[in-house]
């Protein structure tokens, strides 16, 4: 099953999603838990970002929040990381944030 086709499946049944490597499955709070101890980390983008270095103009977001939960702490789920994944850097909106999911789940599945 392609990307596209798992993450229109997802989005009917309004489940979340995260995506590991170039697989989109499904998420629950078990698997949550799980990723916690054993995947998440440090986002291997972080030297690049764009977002993580200050490169994005941002009005009244808490940016150091926001790179704190999704840069240093959970990059699977930063919608940023999703588009680089399923699609490419290059297919990142300059002004993408971190918590922009919908967006992203939008871009992979217009692609
Ligand atoms: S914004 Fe997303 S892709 Fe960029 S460093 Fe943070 S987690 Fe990684």
């Amino acid at each position: 099953m392609s990307v596209k086709q798992q993450l229109r499946e997802n989005r009917s049944e309004q489940t979340p999603l995260k995506i590991d490597g170039n697989h989109l499955v499904s998420n629950n709070i078990a698997e949550n838990k799980q990723n916690k101890e054993t995947e998440m980390g440090e986002c291997d983008l972080i030297e690049t970002c764009p977002f993580f270095n200050d490169k994005i103009k941002t009005v009244n977001i808490d940016t150091e929040q926001l790179k704190e939960k999704y840069c240093k702490n959970n990059n699977l789920n930063c919608a940023r990381y999703m588009i680089v994944q399923a699609l490419g850097r290059e297919k990142v909106p300059d002004d993408l944030l971190p918590d922009q999911k919908t967006t992203a789940y939008q871009i992979i599945a217009e692609s």
